[in-house]
């Protein structure tokens, strides 16, 4: 085994969106492991699913795809982040120096695809996950960066992108009313969808269970530890419950992905992050209906914010908390224990604290977690066929962001392995930014600047 291998750590701290654990969280299909299959996906959160998804939604289905999962079925980033999907105006207006306006524009376009196709699979498939098409505010504590976002966006927004057209500012005199939140300075609004991710994950696996039981096997608690190419071109996975071929492989491993494809060491960087779930003992009304992104002072990352149906809201962010504790976080792939005690006074009357209306709600921390996020250099995910293999294909690399960029960078993983092609063949069907396309060029770039 490869010394430096990154393994999902066992025994992962639960979250509030696994306390409801799924009856396939521990599937294994047949108790031993296939000796061979067409394709094997390993990981088995959104991205790995949703690729299973839309291979047997190809018109031509694989004859067998095995799913192979080191721990519990989906207990990974999918089942620990802050359950909404968007593109925030912070993010959109920092990338008009780099991408141009066309490139916004393909990005806010590919998440608001991304967004319609999460609403289509939990419509198409039934599933029970709180999904919601809301709006997501970006709110702005710090007077700088409200100016510089607003600045971009009138000189975008007169210019023509059309990345402006579906963000709406508040009203300045008006922004702690419309908000709730004291002390904003500037607040935008963006389409967003807000879900229980592993509920839409575990179900959509239980349909594709139901549907094909012949030609899907999924194997839990089965890490895979070494990935080889045997002479005739036929892939070699070998996990403790023995090595099992497969003629294409999907890496659906997202933070671990370099502790199997070694050309993405310090490319995929694991990274840690902490979330919570906070419920008020008073009733707050009138219920939040907008996600939140928060940004308290100029150059610290957001919390953000996803209140829940029931009144609840789950809560994850408190970077300033730990960001200068670096082996805390950075390259960090241990979700089986919290951040310390004193990292998380941050949660403690956070809410009362923070937004208005919330002052006598006596709301209580009722859990913290941990999850481990794929870091890349620039930001972006990792697509396409794994540079310098023929048979192995990869979506990982997702950093912040992998509700927004997941389910239709799935779909076009399924077509490329589906039709043995590369990300350039897929790339306009599914309008997917350039930016995300895996390459060993961008492999060598990325490594160079990392140095
Ligand atoms: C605290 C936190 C908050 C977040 N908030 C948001 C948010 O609000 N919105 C958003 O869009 N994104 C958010 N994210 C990011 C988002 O959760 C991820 O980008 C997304 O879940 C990645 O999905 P995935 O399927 O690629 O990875 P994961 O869900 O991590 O799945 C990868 C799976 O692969 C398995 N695996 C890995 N290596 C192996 C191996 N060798 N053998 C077998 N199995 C293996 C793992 O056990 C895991 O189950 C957040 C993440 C965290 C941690």
């Amino acid at each position: 085994m490869n010394m430096e291998q990154i393994l999902p750590v066992p025994s992962p701290v639960s979250s509030y969106w696994l306390s409801q654990p799924h009856k396939f969280s521990d599937l294994r299909s047949t108790a031993e492991l296939p000796t061979q299959c067409e394709v094997a996906i390993i990981g088995s959160g959104m991205a790995g699913i949703t690729t299973a998804y839309h291979l047997f939604h190809h018109e031509q289905p694989p004859s067998s795809v095995v799913i192979l999962e080191a721990r519990e079925l989906c207990s990974g980033a999918t089942a620990r982040n802050g359950g909404h999907s968007k593109v925030k105006l912070s993010t959109l207006a920092s990338q008009v120096s780099k991408l141009g306006p066309n490139g916004v524009d393909e990005l806010q376009k590919f998440v608001q695809g991304v967004i319609a196709s999460l609403k289509q699979v939990a419509e198409d498939e039934e599933l029970d996950c709180e999904l919601e098409i809301r709006r997501s505010f970006d709110v702005q504590l710090d007077d700088e960066d409200a100016a510089s976002f607003k600045d971009t966006y009138q000189v975008c927004r007169d210019a023509g992108h059309t990345w402006t057209k579906d963000v709406s500012f508040a009203l300045p005199r008006y922004l702690e009313q419309v908000t709730s939140i004291k002390g904003a300075k500037a607040a935008e609004t963006v389409p967003c969808c807000s879900l229980w991710p592993y509920k839409f994950v575990t179900q959509l696996l239980e349909r594709l269970v139901a549907r094909y039981p012949e030609q899907l096997n999924v194997q839990t608690t089965t890490p895979v530890v070494e990935v080889s190419v045997l002479a005739d071109g036929i892939n070699a996975i070998t996990t403790p419950r023995g090595v099992m071929k497969a003629e294409k492989i999907v890496f659906a491993t997202n933070a671990y992905t370099a502790g199997l494809l070694p050309q993405f060491k310090d490319i995929i960087v694991p990274v840690r992050g902490m979330a919570s779930h906070i419920v008020p003992q008073v009733p707050v009304h009138p219920h939040l209906s907008h996600t939140y992104n928060i940004t308290f002072s100029s150059g610290q990352a957001a919390d953000y914010l996803n209140p829940r149906p029931d009144g609840s809201i789950v809560v994850g962010g408190g970077g300033s908390m730990f960001k200068s504790d670096r082996p805390s976080w950075f390259n960090n792939s241990d979700d089986s224990t919290r951040f310390s005690s004193e990292v998380e006074t941050y949660w403690e009357n956070y809410m009362q604290r923070v937004f208005l209306g919330w002052e006598n709600s006596e709301a209580e921390v009722e859990k913290v977690w941990t999850g481990i996020m794929g870091s890349t250099p620039d930001g972006w995910p990792h697509i396409g066929r794994v540079p310098g293999q023929k048979r192995q294909w990869v979506l990982a690399g997702f950093n912040g962001g992998g509700m927004s960029f997941i389910p239709i960078g799935a779909k076009a993983v399924a077509k490329m392995v589906a039709g043995d092609s590369d990300f350039v063949d897929v790339k306009d069907e599914f309008g997917i930014p350039k930016i995300f396309a895996t390459s060993t060029e961008r492999l060598q770039k990325a490594f160079a600047e990392t140095k």
